[in-house]
């Protein structure tokens, strides 16, 4: 490959996710395949500022493929977002004879990275790093299948104890903008009912297939909530009204929270860390820059990082059907 990158720095940014480390773990090895020197940049852009630098080798990676969390810690920085802070992690970039970084995290960093490339003609690729699933240009973010794992899990948990009992329960997932965790893990576990941001189910209707599922003989409910559901009222207000509507059921409530962040990554999301490491590295050293390394149909894809921050992506209208059908 013919290129002038001799020096890659890599970093993650923003909310952190399952996967990240399995994606600088990628980065620096396909640097060393390529025999260029990888850097691994501490907390994010504020690292970058700072100059908290550290040269990253194939052995410096062992052993982190399985670890939640990242390694090379994230931040949220104020001081990117002015032109003397990035000018600042400009001057670190270039006294570290840094050429090119690598950004695993979500719009936010994205962001950032665009804007810089744009200032300084310094070239960037981004992975997708989040949970949410909730970045255009990518079937799969880098985290969103562990999460998905890690709801499913609980939730068949608080079914055995939902059905102990004969108890509704509602049980609040990640998501203020948009409902694919709720969706997929909500169909994963069977849920009776899904809240999403994208649609609005109503509050009555909710009431009504929750009087079906009792008269049907189901000894236990169980409803996913996405944070920012359309109904615009939180799981307290949702148990508060049913138990008001409908006083045959116990209502509880479990907010799952940030574990949905944490844990071992799954297989597909330490696979799909792995190709995008490559792709990312190799992508640089082909001369690309201000793209985002994408999963479509198994296939790796680079879109252009504004695209990636512009758009938006879709519900699956499918998949919400299928939920219909199976609370039949
Ligand atoms: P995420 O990447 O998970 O969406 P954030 O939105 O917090 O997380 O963004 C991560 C970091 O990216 C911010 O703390 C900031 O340093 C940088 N960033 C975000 N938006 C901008 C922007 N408009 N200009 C420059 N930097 C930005």
């Amino acid at each position: 490959m013919s290129t002038k990158i001799q020096k890659i720095g890599v970093l993650t940014s923003g909310g952190d996710s399952p996967g990240m480390n399995a994606a600088i773990r990628s980065v620096v090895r396909t640097c060393a395949y390529h025999k260029i020197n990888c850097v691994g940049i501490y907390r994010g852009y504020q690292g970058m500022i700072e100059g908290d630098f550290k040269p990253m080798d194939a052995r410096s990676v062992n052993n982190i493929i399985n670890k939640g969390g990242t390694v090379l810690k994230s931040a949220r920085c104020m001081d990117f977002r002015t032109k003397e802070g990035r000018s600042a992690a400009h001057k670190q970039l270039k006294a570290e004879g840094i050429d090119a970084f690598v950004v695993i995290g979500g719009d936010g960093s994205f962001t950032g990275a665009m804007v810089f490339n744009q200032e300084y003609d310094f070239p960037v690729i981004g992975i997708p790093g989040t949970i949410d699933n909730d970045i255009f240009g990518t079937t799969f973010t880098l985290g969103f299948d562990t999460a998905l794992n890690t709801v499913v899990e609980v939730i068949d948990k608080i079914r055995d104890t939902a059905s102990s009992h004969n108890r509704l329960f509602f049980v609040e997932v990640m998501g203020r903008d948009v409902g694919h965790i709720a969706l997929n893990a909500g169909v994963g576990a069977g849920a009776e009912e899904i809240l999403i941001p994208e649609e609005d189910l109503g509050l009555e209707r909710l009431v009504e297939s929750l009087k079906r599922s009792k008269e049907s003989g189901k000894s236990s409910s169980i409803v996913i909530v996405a944070e920012g559901d359309k109904t615009g009222k939180n799981v307290f207000e949702l148990k508060e009204y049913v138990e008001k509507h409908l006083p045959i059921y116990d209502v509880r409530v479990s907010v799952l929270g940030h574990m949905q962040r944490g844990g071992s990554p799954s297989c597909y999301d330490r696979v799909l860390a792995s190709r995008m490491g490559v792709k990312a590295v190799e992508a640089l050293l082909e001369g690309k820059t201000s793209l985002m390394v994408g999963i479509q149909d198994n296939q790796l894809i680079l879109t252009p990082l504004e695209m990636a921050i512009k758009g938006h992506t879709k519900i699956d209208k499918e998949l919400i059907r299928v939920s219909d059908i199976m609370t039949t």
